[in-house]
């Protein structure tokens, strides 16, 4: 009996060694790590991770020993796994919406900092949450384009009740801040910029020094090979913009990026079961899946299908319905993919940027999505 093998030196090794029957995620935590160093040397704040997007342990492990120290949570379950994994980190509990009890454990659990986007959920902080040396944030949010996905529809006050609730934030004596989230992989870093100059405008209008500013999530993961995510240039924007914007009353920034910190660490690799009838691709993973994401924020281009022994395919491409596993109509990628020609059953169809709502949204419906997680030293195929 030898030494079990953990960490693989690329997905084609897994593949051909294992032959996996269950749809697999590679991760890479050099990826993963250089990532956060990005962030950590480039944004002019405190970065924070947004634990939803993908709360493997791994990833939070991984993430604190590259130095990341706060995190985004938005349930009492998040802020435990904080805890347990990252004892001193600072939380930030910005779920605007809770129950009583959910505050309550937040309270017991050391949360000092918090958002809201409503009177009445303003009140209940006030209520339960000691002020000394807690910060309250206001989220608000603009009509702003840019973003694949907006979250505006959920969660944001207008810029004329984060007014309101800036000042009543600073009359209970809890620390003033103002937060937003231009939507999820926004590639136009212009989209920031409105929400600046509007933060500005509001701590104005409040008559309320803004003590932190708090930029989001937002920042996009590589998904088309087109696109290349411009973030350096979103930071010094962001830089640039708050410095006008609010003179020398400038706030301290945070920001909380989700997916730009664990997409591109993942690779996705789903086992082809059938090309029906020579035609429609059937995988073993799809939207219910670790794929529950593409038709919400869009395909991602950066595919390969490698053969059994893990050897990519390079013939031509030509265009392939694809389904998931599943016995659901709706089961089916978006539009049509572009994909090696010769595709056959028993191939691997690997997705590359799949870190970010994938291993999180995973529903198991119909008894598939048994997900492995493969340590790797590449993700280059
Ligand atoms: C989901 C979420 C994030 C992370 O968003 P990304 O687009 O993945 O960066 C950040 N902040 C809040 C409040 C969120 O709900």
């Amino acid at each position: 009996m030898g030494l079990s093998k953990t960490i693989w030196s690329n997905p084609a090794e897994f593949l051909r060694t294992v032959r996996p029957e269950n749809p697999v995620i590679f991760f890479s935590p050099a990826v993963l790590q250089a990532a956060a160093r990005r962030f950590l040397d480039g944004f002019p704040g405190l970065v924070t991770y947004a634990v939803k997007t993908n709360p493997s342990e791994v990833v939070i492990e991984n993430l604190a020993a590259a130095g990341i120290c706060g995190f985004d949570v938005a349930s009492p379950n998040e802020i435990r796994l904080i805890r347990r994994l990252v004892p001193d980190a600072a939380l930030h509990f910005n779920n605007p919406v809770r129950s009583r009890a959910e505050i309550a454990q937040a309270v017991e659990l050391g949360v000092q900092s918090w958002s809201v986007d409503s009177a009445s959920e303003l009140e209940k902080l006030i209520e339960m949450v000691p002020a000394e040396g807690c910060e309250i944030s206001v989220r608000f949010k603009l009509p702003v384009a840019g973003a694949a996905y907006n979250f505006g529809a959920k969660f944001g006050a207008t810029v004329e009740l984060a007014v309101q609730l800036l000042k009543r934030v600073a009359a209970a004596g809890f620390i003033p801040s103002l937060t937003f989230h231009p939507g999820t992989q926004c590639t136009d870093p212009h989209a920031w910029e409105a929400y600046i100059r509007a933060a500005a405008e509001i701590g104005t209008e409040a008559g309320v020094r803004v003590a932190r500013l708090n930029v989001g999530g937002g920042f996009p993961n590589h998904r088309l090979q087109a696109v290349l995510p411009q973030i350096e240039e979103t930071f010094a924007l962001i830089d640039r913009v708050v410095s006008e914007a609010f003179g020398v009353h400038r706030p301290a920034l945070v920001c909380e990026p989700g997916r730009a910190l664990c997409g591109d660490a993942f690779s996705h690799a789903a086992k082809v079961k059938a090309v029906r009838d020579g035609g429609h691709v059937f995988l073993n993973d799809g939207v219910y899946g670790a794929l529950a994401e593409l038709p919400l924020v869009g395909v991602i281009d950066r595919i390969e299908v490698a053969d059994g022994e893990g050897r990519r395919r390079d013939s031509a491409l030509s265009s392939r319905i694809v389904f998931g596993p599943t016995c659901d109509s709706v089961d089916r990628l978006p539009g049509e993919l572009m994909l090696a020609e010769d595709i056959a059953e028993g191939d691997y169809l690997v997705i590359h940027g799949m870190g970010a709502y994938s291993i999180a949204t995973n529903t198991r419906f119909n008894g598939f999505g048994e997900l492995t997680i493969a340590t790797v030293l590449s993700l280059r195929l």
